[in-house]
């Protein structure tokens, strides 16, 4: 029996299992043991001891996070101080970087040809179908070394697809974290009458950014509408067509990503805009693991409708008994159902009821490991290298070496 005083409740104030602390600590032990090997990769802490004490604060934040996640069953709690923490951090740490190895985080053309340019997995739809149809890598990253290489991401991303699907939105995006922040500063929303039907947008701009990419063998959405460049590099503003993309790039990121999730506490880039998000949801029947509604539990009450931040649960969902392909997997709905009839399954595999009144059931565990090292892969490096950098500032005055 859990003592009242102590008990980890739910939203709606009812006791929840939690684990027994040995049972916590078997699940948990893998994860410490690959963390340390994972975080620790491609560091010569010998030389700094800043590099040592940033190591040992993203070690034991991370599994920290972990331990909470699996006692309490807070999957998404702990999900997004973690996703929000990279996020963060990315900025913190990519910008400093492109100072040390570019000299600034703006680019000009010639660093365009040169491959100067990092890669990243929202281009990947932009570059895999003109290189297979034209014959042409449109993106002008590097293709084998140096910062995020052109053959590295495809891996990651092929690799986090097979596994995850969608999850890789709520648990691999380096920018997604910023606006899942954003989106849960406010306590409540302020504009609740959006149509999902919106999301249907980020279909749109898929195609239309493939098709255009092909036609003009550029990456079209990194020239005129990602959103993130305003915190990552930019083009310098040499002429009116770079200031025009540029009051873009700035619009999209205080509307979709800062305002928007601030009134409506959804992630609206994520759901209206993102095509590398669009291409993940048509990919996503490939991986093992989808969120199922009971039917025979749920009351139609509607709270996993309104507390999705990507529109991914509607009252057909509810009928059909699972999310719709949009959904990311961030477990918010599993812990906000005052039924307990939302829970992480394995397709083709019959859900277990009882497994419910567990703190989360076998299946989510499966799923909570590739999940966890993925996010803990894509974010402990940056998590510790922005921590050394915070600590480089805070003794020595300066972010860069
Ligand atoms: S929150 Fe739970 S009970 Fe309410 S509609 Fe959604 S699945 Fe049904
Ligand atoms: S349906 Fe549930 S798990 Fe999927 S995105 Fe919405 S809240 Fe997250």
């Amino acid at each position: 029996m859990s003592n009242p005083e102590t008990a980890i409740r739910d939203i709606y104030g009812r006791t929840l299992a939690t684990r027994k602390p040995w049972q916590t600590l078997c699940i948990v032990l893998p994860m410490v043991l690959l963390s340390f090997m994972i975080l620790n990769r491609g560091i010569t802490i010998q030389s700094d001891p800043l590099q040592l004490i940033s190591l040992v604060i993203t070690y034991l934040f991370i599994n920290l996070l972990f331990v909470l996640m699996v006692h309490s069953g807070k999957i998404d709690r702990y999900r997004a101080i973690l996703f929000v923490t990279y996020a963060v951090c990315f900025v913190i740490s990519f910008i400093p970087h492109l100072m040390e190895t570019r000299g600034s985080n703006t680019f000009t053309s010639a660093d365009i040809l040169q491959g100067k340019i990092p890669f990243c997995h929202i281009v990947v739809p932009m570059t895999l179908i003109p290189a297979v149809l034209k014959r042409t890598i449109i993106f002008p990253g590097s293709m084998l070394e140096g910062f995020a290489s052109i053959a590295s991401m495809l891996v990651l991303w092929m690799g986090v697809t097979l596994a995850l699907g969608k999850g890789f939105c709520s648990w691999g995006c380096f920018y997604g974290g910023l606006e899942d922040g954003f989106s849960r500063l406010a306590r409540k929303p302020l504009l609740k009458k959006i149509n999902p039907k919106w999301r249907n947008l980020s279909f749109a701009v898929l195609l239309g950014v493939v098709l255009t990419s092909i036609a003009t063998l550029s990456p079209t959405y990194c020239t005129w509408l990602c959103p993130f460049k305003t915190v990552t590099e930019f083009e310098k503003v040499s002429s009116v067509l770079v200031l025009v993309q540029t009051i873009i790039f700035v619009t999209l990121f205080l509307g979709l990503v800062v305002v928007l999730p601030l009134l409506t506490k959804k992630r609206t880039q994520c759901s209206f805009l993102c095509p590398f998000g669009a291409m993940q949801s048509l990919t996503n029947k490939i991986n093992a693991f989808e969120i199922r509604i009971d039917k025979d539990k749920c009351t139609q009450c509607k709270v996993c409708i309104g507390i999705c931040p990507t529109f991914s649960i509607d009252e057909d969902d509810l009928e059909q008994g699972k999310a719709n392909l949009t959904c990311t997997k961030c477990a918010k709905c599993i812990s906000h159902c005052p039924r307990q009839a939302i829970s992480m399954e394995i397709k083709g595999v019959d859900t277990l009821c009882n497994e419910r009144e567990k703190v989360f059931s076998g299946r989510t565990l499966i799923f909570l490991y590739p999940a966890f090292i993925l996010l803990m892969t894509m974010g402990g490096g940056m998590i510790r290298d922005a921590i050394h950098r915070i600590l480089l500032l805070l003794t020595t005055g300066k972010l860069i070496q």
